[in-house]
Formats: structure tokens, C-alpha cells, sequence
């Protein structure tokens, strides 16, 4: 494949000087761009959150092509990304253990993925030949993210809930952002390609060019026109049950990866907002104001992903914990930056009649509307008694729905409701 190599220097790399002999060339994002960098020699199996790559390490010193910097590629952005993570996660430990299996070639195929049994990545034809999903820091760093995730909230995975599915999808992404900015010399480099303004389209918000250009070739609507997914996007929150199963990439779905970019969105847009409120002078932030940013977004992102509950609406779930900051003295999200992670993420979010802190919802008397139950709705009530009632937007006008315990508590004031089911917002009555 047609790969450019522009090898930054070691004053470009700017973090601590480590000896020739104990450093690797390696990727700096993606494939794509091409851009290498010199980096400290990673060792996968230190704890916490330690790798197992089966088979003996390859010599460092491999030229892009080879398996050898495909390894070592792989085997740095893994541990720069676990490293990040793990003083946010306690335990130190994987969902399925101390140590996370990578397999980095598992045959043919535009793909990768975490089966809670290791990250599986592939290779497979693209115009310029044949590509490595797992040389790519932007999808190893998305794959470690689902690891990541499923130690952090296991009854995430698998829960039969279109947010909870995107949502795993997005904090991947965040990983890969959260990661990337790890190294200075990516930040340096970001900062200057967009002039200090981080809301715009960049190599940090483009994921994964080289699997994108791969895909793109074969099916061209299924990928953004210059990378795998984009976090700058225009996509605002619809409720997943209204949108089509599939779509081309430009348009919104309710496939996970399609759905996850409204939330990977509002974060990035968060994000910029930090570094905005962080920067000493907003109009020339520094990499270091950069990467405080990017600690105080993986901390604030953590904290919500880990203290809500696995319910339909999660992106609204989130994103009302990591906009309230309660439970936490810092850091908190700017006010002038939460506006899309309430309102583009789930509009009733920006109300307050939302999750934890919802009203329970009484009713006037006997005529409750009822609608016919919805399978979709019910994966979702796992709130505590008396706080599973929440409103949402649907096509149908504004409605409010509530836990079965709820609508036993209903049921004893005579509302007949059995069940789950929506009540009708405007005709129900607010009772504290
Ligand atoms: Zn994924």
C-alpha cells in the first residue's frame, strides 16, 4: 500500500528523551496519514491492565510493511491507551481477568473487534493493498476502549438497548481520541492544524483513514468520504427507535456505529469547550492545556459511564452525569460546552426530566392513555423504585414512560395501567 512515512524528530516528539536502543518507530494515529514517531519501547504485559500478544515479540527496528512494525505499533498504542485509562479504573483488571489477549492478524476481513475473550484484528485488500486493521493506534485504541468499557460497566455488554450498544461503539472512539492525545506530538501538531480551535475537522477527529479508504472502495456509502467515522459531525439526538436500521454514512441510523457519532460528538464538542475554559489564552492553547483537557474528559467520562444506570435512554443517562458533576468537586464540564451533550444527545436532557433526577409521575384519575407495550422500552427499567419515570420526545408528541414498579404504584391509584407503558405527558399530573 501506498504509505507515506514523514518521521517526525525527536524535538517534535518533545516527551521524556529516551535512548536510541529503547525506542520504536511506530504510527502516530493511523496508516493513512503516515506519520511516524519515535516512542519509548512498550512493554504489554506490565500491570495494570497488562496485554498477552501469543508468540515471541518481534525485533524492534521493522520499516513500515513489515510485521515487525506492525507489532510494535500495535503493542504502543495498547499500552499508551491502558495506561491512560487505569488510574481511572481501580480494579487494574480486564473484564476477563489480569491480562487482555491481542491477536493481530486473524485472517481476511475489513474488520476488528473485543469478544470478551481478546481484541481480534484482521487484514484485507484495499486500492493500494493489503491493510492491518490492527496497525491502525485509532482502531486498536477503539477496540481497547469496548475492554476498557466492559471492565468499567459490565451490564453494558449485550444489553438489548440500541443506546447501550451505540454507546460502546462511541466511548471506542473516545478511547482513540483520548489516546491519541496522549502524545505531545500529536497535540502539538493538532494545535497547529487548526489554529487552537479543536471543533473543526482534524487528524484527531477523523478515526481510522486507512480502514475507511479499504471500506470506502468497496462499499462507498458506507464510510465518511475521508475516514472510518468522523467526531465533528452534524448529528443530532433522535430517538434510535424512529431511525432506519441501516443508512449510508451520511445520514443517521440506529446501527450502533452509525448512532454512536451524535454521542461521540457532543463529547468532542465538550471536549474543545474544555481546553477553551482551560487555555491560559483561548485564542493559542498549549499541548499541556491540551492534555489536561483530555485527563479531565477521560475522568468526567468515566465518572458518568460508571454511575448510571443501564437503561433505554443511556446517552441521556450519561450525559446528564457528566454534565451535573455530582458526586464530583472537579473537573466539570464548562456550561457553555454542555449544551449538545443535553440538548444534541437527548433535547429532554436539557429540561432536567431526566433519569436520577425525574419526578415520579402520577396520574389524574382513571382515563390514562395507554399505548401498546413496547419490548424496546421495557430492556430499559432498571432504576430504583419511584425513579425510573422519564420523559421523552417521540414522533407521537412528548410522552413520559415508566418503570413496572412505577405503574404498580399507578395501578393502586386506579389508573388500570398494566405493565409497561406510555402515559400521555400532558395528561399526566407531576406528583414529588
Ligand atoms: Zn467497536
Amino acid at each position: 500500500m501506498a504509505r507515506s512515512t514523514r518521521p517526525r524528530g525527536a524535538a517534535a516528539r518533545g516527551n521524556a528523551v529516551t535512548p536510541a536502543a529503547q525506542q520504536v518507530s511506530v504510527w502516530e494515529d493511523d496508516p493513512e496519514p503516515g506519520i511516524q514517531v519515535a516512542r519509548p519501547l512498550p512493554d504489554p504485559s506490565k500491570r495494570p491492565l497488562a496485554y498477552n500478544f501469543p508468540g515471541r515479540a518481534p525485533a524492534p527496528g521493522g520499516q513500515p510493511g513489515t510485521a515487525s512494525f506492525r507489532y510494535w505499533t500495535a503493542a504502543e498504542a495498547l499500552r499508551r491507551g491502558a495506561d491512560f485509562w487505569a488510574p481511572r479504573m481501580p480494579s487494574g483488571n480486564w473484564e476477563l481477568g489480569a491480562r487482555l489477549p491481542v491477536l493481530l492478524d486473524q485472517g481476511v476481513d475489513l474488520n476488528a473487534y473485543y469478544d470478551r475473550r481478546a481484541l481480534n484484528f484482521f487484514h484485507g485488500p484495499a486500492p493500494s493493498g493489503t491493510v492491518y486493521s490492527g496497525e491502525s493506534p485509532d482502531i486498536v485504541c477503539h477496540e481497547m476502549g469496548h475492554a476498557i468499557l466492559d471492565a468499567i460497566k459490565p451490564q453494558l455488554w449485550g444489553a438489548a438497548s440500541h443506546e447501550a450498544a451505540a454507546f460502546h461503539e462511541s466511548f471506542g472512539d473516545m478511547s482513540a481520541i483520548l489516546s491519541a492525545l496522549q502524545l505531545q506530538s500529536l497535540r502539538t501538531a493538532i494545535l497547529h492544524d487548526t489554529g487552537g480551535h479543536l471543533y473543526q475537522s482534524s487528524r484527531l477527529s477523523r478515526l481510522a483513514e486507512q480502514l475507511g479508504t479499504a471500506i470506502r472502495a468497496q462499499h462507498p456509502d458506507a464510510v465518511n468520504p475521508d475516514c472510518l467515522r468522523n467526531a465533528v459531525n452534524s448529528f443530532t439526538y433522535q430517538d434510535p427507535i424512529n431511525l432506519p436500521q441501516m443508512a449510508p454514512a451520511v445520514q443517521l441510523s440506529s446501527e450502533p456505529h452509525s448512532f454512536s457519532r451524535v454521542f461521540t460528538g457532543a463529547f468532542f464538542e465538550a471536549l474543545a469547550g474544555m481546553l477553551a475554559t482551560k487555555a491560559a489564552d483561548c485564542s493559542s492553547p498549549t499541548e499541556q492545556e491540551l492534555l489536561a483537557a483530555s485527563q479531565d474528559m477521560g475522568d468526567i467520562l468515566v465518572a458518568g459511564a460508571r454511575q448510571v444506570p443501564v437503561v433505554s435512554n443511556f446517552y441521556a443517562q450519561v450525559a446528564a452525569a457528566m454534565v451535573s458533576g455530582e458526586r464530583r468537586q472537579e473537573p466539570r464540564i464548562p456550561a457553555h460546552s454542555q449544551g449538545r451533550l443535553r440538548a444534541a444527545v437527548d433535547p429532554v436532557a436539557a429540561s432536567g426530566d431526566v433519569g436520577r433526577g425525574a419526578a415520579p409521575i402520577g396520574c389524574g384519575g382513571g382515563d390514562c392513555p395507554r399505548s401498546s407495550d413496547r419490548p424496546d422500552r421495557r430492556l430499559g427499567y432498571g432504576c430504583p423504585d419511584g425513579r425510573a419515570v422519564w420523559s421523552r420526545p417521540t414522533a407521537a408528541g412528548r410522552v413520559a414512560i415508566a418503570s413496572p414498579a412505577v405503574l404498580r404504584s399507578l395501578g393502586s391509584r386506579g389508573c388500570q395501567l398494566r405493565g409497561p407503558s406510555q402515559l400521555d405527558h400532558r395528561r399526566a399530573r407531576l406528583c414529588r
